[in-house]
């Protein structure tokens, strides 16, 4: 079996609660979605089939226990789900990042679920599946808002609620988008809500710059 893979690379883990921890990262090509602010459109085209045992193989070299498998969206691919078992079978750590458009109910159990839910400014909320905020399990999955004004940060304050958002994830995350001029106010808000959630920035972007790639 095989996946289309945009690039397989180490590095350190730039968000969620993993943030600073070395992880490996498998990031699978194609997105179904167009978010205005995507950092990740090289992911959108092309790619290469790498197999299953070739994977794991690069993967052995890094030495790393920690790996993400990231994208584009990972699960339109649907030999991603077998390749996600083996990865647990074989001991890794496995943290799946998701723009929440495709259904997470296929995802082995073991694995963590980084689920994006999109704001307004995205231009894609509406596409979010909101059957997978049901699915979320407090003990490791983390719920993300990418957040690019104050009526997003308002709109995700409101689904927080909405799906006790605090008590059924993990973590959830408030991730301004990068470069924006007004982080100071979101930060302002966030620090004022009184809400159990954490500001999320791309650590990965102050290392090694706004175009370095990260989850
Ligand atoms: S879901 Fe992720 S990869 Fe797809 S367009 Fe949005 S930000 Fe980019």
């Amino acid at each position: 079996m095989d996946l289309r893979v945009t690039e397989i690379f180490l590095s350190i883990q730039g968000e969620s609660s993993h943030a600073g921890r070395p992880c490996a990262f498998v990031r699978l090509t194609g997105c179904p979605m167009r978010c205005v602010w995507c950092d990740s459109e090289y992911t959108f085209y092309g790619g290469e089939r790498i197999s299953f045992e070739n994977i794991f193989a690069r993967l052995k070299e890094f030495g790393c226990k920690l790996v993400e498998v990231t994208g584009g969206e990972p699960l339109t691919q649907k030999k991603v789900f077998p390749f996600i078992t083996e990865l647990c079978d074989r001991g890794y750590e496995v943290l799946i990042e998701t723009g929440g458009y495709v259904s997470t109910k296929d995802i082995d159990e073991r694995a963590e679920i980084i689920l994006d839910v999109k704001c307004p400014a995205s231009g894609e909320a509406e596409r979010n599946h909101w059957p997978n905020l049901d699915r979320l399990r407090s003990d490791r999955d983390e719920v993300k808002f990418v957040v690019a004004d104050l009526a997003d940060w308002d709109f995700a304050r409101g689904i927080i609620e909405k799906y006790d958002l605090e008590n059924r994830a993990k973590a959830v995350l408030i991730s301004p988008v990068h470069g924006l001029e007004n982080l100071a106010e979101i930060a302002e808000a966030v620090a004022r809500s009184g809400l159990k959630v954490r500001l999320n920035l791309q650590l990965h972007k102050y290392i090694w710059g706004a175009d370095s790639r990260g989850v």
